[in-house]
């Protein structure tokens, strides 16, 4: 059965990018029947937090990345790490190295004077015939992998095709830190193994690392699992997505009004393609994610494009589940929404990108509204105010409904010799705060007649 995993170090958010190689590993797990794991890459103690977990488990929560097994924590797991660590120095595929970072640091140094790739020069791996240095006093010893000195390392990469790099090129890893603590290299191979992972996703900047990964799997006789590097996304500026340069946290996004189903889609379509197909349902994803039309080349974000695909996704929403959303958002502005939300969103919702552009009209509904002075000065002119006047006064007794209160307006439009603009701008900026709204009658309705009276007094 296919096997896929994310692995996330939890060192801050779950990042866009991380985001969308857990979709693939997800989707390819699903396609195919198989199981995605989950894995806290947390050997960086120093930089890794609990709270870090917590937000990573969140937004895959939220993005419906389920997964089978997991969170598997490597820092549960280092006596399984020295365990077989102890297999490998018996085997010979791992040795000491009492090198001082100050020696490491000369021999880089000549190596680089000479021209050379800075390489680990192997002085304490040991050979046939070979004397050691003595073991000096005091020193903690890292453990290196025995890497094979020479011969390729090729794989067949699910998004690059055909990737080989000589071991002349990478030198002997070290697996084991002086603190005890496994390097990623080392542990990412103990954990696929032991998980039995057979597909790898994951981004291409760790492509320099899978030849050495590759050579741990075969000094263990472990099964190899197939690799996929995905490229990264660039930001819009086309440097590579960073925090510097704005949102890059799923978190991000889901507070600024996205919907997951949507961050999913544009996730997906990001470095994959289904013929020209933009919006699809997560089971057509699942449906169609088999490995194939994985883009080769960097792909680009565009939060014009995202904004449009949440819109999409929005405008789609049916509005009880649209509510509870912007109900969310609401609280957090210290609004308690009512049952009007529902009708709410079924008059806004075409006109709003995210659920915080939805909650900003709906808040008008339940706070005191303030348009701009530029709003005010253009549109509740001295010369329509009588007419705002009279229709307060036919408000007032009107049944109240939408019918009765278009007819109202009409009245107050004949009597006074008025467009609809002229009459229906004011009084938007007074009731909504916004000259542009959806249509008059159907707004006013919304609220109570004493909320509108109210509103209406100020002119
Ligand atoms: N913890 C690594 C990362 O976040 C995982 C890489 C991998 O998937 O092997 O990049």
């Amino acid at each position: 059965t296919v096997r896929t995993r994310i692995a996330p170090s939890p060192t801050g958010f779950l990042h866009l990018g991380t985001a969308r190689t857990a979709l693939y590993s997800w989707a390819y797990a699903r396609h195919h029947g198989g199981q995605f794991v989950l894995r806290i890459e947390d050997t960086d103690v120093a930089r890794s937090t609990q709270e870090s977990v917590e937000q990573i488990l969140a937004s895959m929560h939220w993005l419906g990345l389920d997964y089978d097994e997991g969170p598997v924590y490597q820092m549960q797991r280092l006596d399984r790490y020295r365990e077989v660590v102890e297999q490998m120095l018996a085997a010979g595929t791992a040795y000491r190295c009492y090198c001082t970072p100050a020696e490491l640091e000369e021999m880089k140094e000549a190596q680089r004077a000479r021209g050379e790739k800075a390489l680990y020069d192997g002085r304490w791996r040991p050979m046939p015939g070979k004397v050691l240095p003595p073991v000096p006093e005091g020193v903690q010893p890292v453990i290196r992998f025995c890497n094979p000195p020479d011969g390729d390392v090729t794989w067949d990469d699910l998004v690059k095709g055909s990737i080989t790099i000589n071991n002349r090129e990478i030198d002997d890893l070290i697996i084991v830190r002086t603190d005890g603590v496994p390097t990623y290299n080392f542990a990412v191979v103990v954990d696929d193994w032991d998980m039995g992972i057979t597909h790898v996703f994951r981004g291409d900047e760790h492509i320099n690392n899978t030849p050495w990964q590759i050579n741990i799997f075969r000094a263990l006789g472990a099964p190899l699992p197939q690799f996929g590097h995905v490229p990264v996304i660039l930001g819009e500026d086309g440097q590579k997505l960073s925090k510097r340069r704005g949102a890059v946290s799923v978190t991000a996004y889901e507070e600024a009004g996205y919907l997951p189903e949507a961050m999913l889609n544009y996730l997906a379509r990001l470095g994959w393609s289904h013929g020209d197909d933009e919006l699809f349902t997560r089971e057509q994803m699942v449906s169609w994610f088999d490995g194939s039309h994985l883009s080769k080349s960097p792909a680009q974000w565009d939060a014009a494009k995202l904004a449009w695909v949440n819109a999409q996704y929005v405008k789609a929403k049916p509005d009880a589940e649209l509510a509870p959303l912007v109900a969310a958002q609401l609280a957090k502005r210290g609004i308690t929404a009512d049952d009007r939300l529902d009708a709410i969103c079924a008059l806004f919702k075409d006109r709003c990108e995210t659920t915080v552009a939805l909650a900003d009209w709906a808040a008008a509904f339940y706070a005191d509204v303030q348009a701009s002075d530029a709003d005010r000065a253009q549109h509740l002119t001295d010369a329509v105010r009588p007419a705002i006047a009279t229709l307060a006064d036919k408000l007032a007794t009107a049944a109240w409904d939408k019918a009765s209160i278009a007819a109202a307006i009409k009245d107050v439009l004949a009597a006074h010799g008025l467009k609809m603009p002229a009459l229906a701008m004011p009084v938007r900026v007074l009731v909504m705060g916004k000259a542009q709204t959806p249509s008059l009658d159907a707004v006013l309705a919304l609220f109570s007649r004493e909320e509108i009276l109210k509103r209406l007094q100020e002119a």
